[in-house]
Formats: structure tokens, sequence, C-alpha cells
């Protein structure tokens, strides 16, 4: 019997192994959960049922004659709708993508399906990635599964609220600005933005190429390891990828011999993310526990200064805007995805961008256009980038300072739906989050506590330099284990 409280994929992974459970009963009970739940939550766009039904009967068989493709093989993996599975709907919950299918696997997919895992589901988002509660989407909204009213975050709201409300094990998301790390926050659950370049954006629909991140969302740091080594690794199809051997990544290899404590390890706390406007005093209380328990498992604390951080949210919606604006050229009616006929060609393009786009999208498309535009290019994307560079450079001081970098994720618990209906409001939701996607180091999001008055998840963020994931996985590892001890699900 499987425990849904329980359901991480290591845990799945033995129930396989010692034969309690097979790949189809699995399927068909996390099917019946989403029947029984998901119209509630409505994380869920869109299920292939039989596909997902015929791959775990494939894994069935393979388990039967000993010829698995990993300890992992069939077990399933909810997939944001921005990462393409062939043959399947791919939308960014987009009216202007309504229908598309995927002729191809994205890379992170054809790798998670050459271990066994079976993409299960296309999970809501904000539309093309752009927001932070899952209510820009253009088909539903999805809620929080510990409190209906409130938002589950955003941009892969979908993943998170399937993971926390046990609808599937894990869920890839992607991540720009914080859209895997916030969500996870807000649903208490982990999410991992890895280092740019370290996941090939191959198959990801493109929302602002020099910041986004394909990255694992589960139900803790482990599970998040052995998704995050499955899909890393260089790929030729993604020229950003970085040159990495494949199949040396170890991520998972740690948690057999977890350490108890975090001797020696210097964790930066900045002063910039502790004194933070807006932040609630719920959440400020919660990142001051945290690193109470932090110096009692033997951490060393150092204080750290990030003062570009007052910049990030301007510079990250000048340069992601500019960028979004030209990758989202390409939707224009003709090629594939919803044409609205107009009187002549440029009028089929207006007609087919202005009813497919929604309002966010437009007013995205516009300010980059303008930051981009001849006159303004100086003044906004130009210095955007140079400011871009010093924020990096922050990280790059502090690493000579501090192992690791502990910070609150969100400034607030998840809020209600309706609450932040100005962009700008929005925007701000991200501020913690946004820094290290300028700077390309990795980060990983972890839940440490219940607010005790709206009984929402507190989530805490560990960054660490590009490519230190191992060191990530092992600090978060242990805090989790020794320093938070439980984990969060909402009531049932
Ligand atoms: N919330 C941020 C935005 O609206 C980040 C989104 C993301 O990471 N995809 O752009």
């Amino acid at each position: 019997m499987i425990d849904f409280t329980q359901m991480t994929i290591h845990g799945l992974r033995d129930l396989l192994k010692n034969g309690e459970i097979t790949s189809v009963e699995l399927v068909e009970s996390l099917l019946a959960r989403v029947d029984a739940l998901d119209d509630k939550i409505k994380s869920f766009i869109r299920i292939d049922r039989e596909a997902a039904l015929a791959m775990a009967k494939e894994s069935d068989c393979r388990r039967a004659t000993n010829s698995e493709l990993s300890p992992y093989d069939g077990i399933p993996i909810g997939i944001k709708d921005c990462i393409c599975v062939k043959d399947d709907y791919v939308s960014c919950a987009s009216q202007i993508l309504e229908p598309v299918v995927s002729p191809y696997d994205s890379t992170a997919v054809s790798r998670l399906k050459a271990k066994g895992f079976i993409p299960f589901g296309r999970l809501n988002m904000d539309e093309f990635a752009m927001g932070s509660s899952c209510e820009n989407s253009s088909f539903q909204k999805t809620a929080n599964p510990f409190d209906l009213e409130r938002v589950p975050g955003g941009s892969s709201g979908g993943s998170a609220a399937s993971v926390a409300a046990r609808l599937v094990p894990a869920a890839l998301g992607s991540d720009t600005g914080g859209s895997i790390r916030q969500p996870a926050a807000f649903c208490g659950i982990v999410g991992v933005k890895p280092t740019y370049g370290l996941v090939s954006r191959y198959g990801l629909v493109a929302f602002a190429s020099s910041l986004d991140q394909i990255g694992p969302m589960t139900l803790d740091v482990e599970d998040s390891a052995i998704i995050l080594e499955t899909i890393a690794g260089n790929d030729k199809m993604d020229s950003t990828s970085l040159p990495i051997e494949n199949n040396t990544l170890d991520y998972s290899s740690i948690f057999s011999k977890l350490p108890d404590n975090l001797n020696g390890v210097k964790v930066g706390i900045p002063k910039e993310y502790f004194e933070a406007d807006g932040l609630a005093p719920a959440v400020k209380q919660a990142a001051l526990d945290a690193v109470e328990k932090l110096k009692k498992l033997g951490a060393e604390i150092v204080n750290i200064e990030l003062p570009h951080t007052k910049y990030a949210v301007a510079v990250y919606y000048i340069i992601a805007t500019a960028e979004a604006s030209a990758n989202l050229a390409r939707f224009d009616g003709i090629r594939y995805g919803r044409r609205v006929e107009g009187k002549d060609l440029v009028d089929t393009y207006f007609a087919s961008r202005g009813q497919g786009f929604g309002e966010e999208v437009q007013r995205r498309i516009l300010l980059g256009t303008y930051v981009l535009s001849s006159g303004y290019y100086d003044a906004y994307y130009l210095k955007a980038q140079k400011v871009r560079t010093l924020i990096r450079r922050d990280f790059e001081k502090a690493a000579e300072l501090c192992d690791v970098i502990f910070t609150p994720v969100t400034p607030d618990v998840a809020f209600k739906f309706g609450a932040k209906s100005d962009p700008l409001s929005m925007y701000l939701s991200d501020i913690f989050t946004i820094a290290l996607n300028l700077s390309g180091n990795c980060g990983l999001s972890l839940p440490v506590a219940l607010d005790s008055e709206s009984g929402m998840p507190i989530g805490m963020q560990f960054i660490a330099p590009a490519l230190q994931e191992r060191k990530l996985f092992e600090v978060a590892g242990v805090f989790e284990k020794y320093g938070v001890g439980a984990k969060f699900a909402p009531a049932e």
C-alpha cells in the first residue's frame, strides 16, 4: 500500500524494488487521487491517462525480466506545461498555443524517460511562465492545497500544488526569476533552481533565455538530488549548456552517508535579505529561528553583504522582458498555434497575437520591445546588463567568505487570490529569488515551518556558487533532517 503522505521517489523506488507495488498500481492510484482531489486544486491542465498507463505496463514488464532502466523505472513525474513531451500537448497555459502537440521530447524529459520515469500530465502555470501566482494562466486558477483561497505561487504553481497534494511524487518546473523556489515555498515542498547551463533548455519554451532553467520540485531534498542528477549535463542541442562530462554528476549518493552536523560549514547571512522592506514578521522570525538551528548544528554564521540586491527586480524586468519580446516574436499565428484571420498578413499577426496572448504577456512584450528600441537601448537594456554584472560580483565576493548563503524565499506566505492585482506588487514578491537567476548561481527552497496564524508553509533558500549543487544538497539535506525534522502536508 502507498502511504501518500510519505510518497517520496526514494520511498517508491524501494516499494517497487521489493515488489510491494507495481508501476501500474501506482499510476492507477495517482489517477484516482487526481479524480478525487484535483477538481478543487486544479493543478493539472490535462493528463494522457492511456499513455501513462501504457508506460507503466512496459515498466512492469521490464522489472519482471530484471531489465529495468534504473531503480526509478516506473515512477511518474508531473511536467510543467512549458516543457515538451513528444506527442503531448504543450501550451504554456496560453491560448496562442491551443492546440499544439510537441513533435519531440525536451532533453530533460528524454533523460527522465531513459531512466524509466513516466511523464504524468501537464501542469498549470502562469502564461509563458510570467507571474508569481498562477493567476495568469489562460485556462484555470490553481489553488494552494494548504488553503484553497490562496494562490500556490508561480509560475510553476501547478507543479508545486500537485506535489504538495501528493497527486504525483515529483514534478519538473522552470525558474526564470523564482518560478520553482517561490511556489515550492508557498506549498511546503522542495524546489531547486540549478546553475545556469547545468540543465539543457532544449524543449523548454523560451521565456528569457539567459535566465531560464528547468529544475526539480519534490517532497524532500534527496528526491530533488535524484531528479537533478538525471536531467543535468551537457547537451549539444543547447548552446548555453555547460561543458560538463555527462554521467559524472552524482548528488544522491550524499544521502547514504549524510553527516549529522554542519561543522565547518560557513553560512552567509546577507543583511539585505533579512532587513528588506515588506518582510512579514512571521517569515523573519522563521528565518531567525532557522539561523539559530544552523548554529546549533555547528555551522559558522558569517554576516555578508549583497549590496546590489536592491536593483535586482528592476534589472530583471528589463532583461527578462527584452528577451521575452524577442522569443515570443515566433508566435505569429502562421507557423503553429492559434490563427485569427485578418484582412491581410499584418492584420492576421495583430489579431492572432492580440487575442492569443493574455494581458500580462502583452505588457511584457511591449515593455521589452521598448527597452530594446533605438534611443532607449543604452539607457535601459545596456545599463541593466552592467548592473547585472555588479550583482554577479556581489555573489562572487560573498563566495570568498562563505560556502552557502541562507535567506528567506518570499517576503510573506502565500497570498489570497486577487490580493496582488497591480503588477508592481506582484513583481515585488520575487525580491529574494531573482538575483541568483541574474548571477547564474544555484538555489534551493526548503520548507522550514508553518505560520502559526495562517497555517501556511514558510520556505528558506540556500544559495551556492555555480556548479556547487552537491554542497547545496548536502547542507540542505542535513538541515532538513536535523534542523527542521518534519514534512509539511496539507490536511486532506
Ligand atoms: N515571477 C517572475 C516573473 O513573473 C518569475 C517567473 C519565472 O521564474 N518564470 O517573471
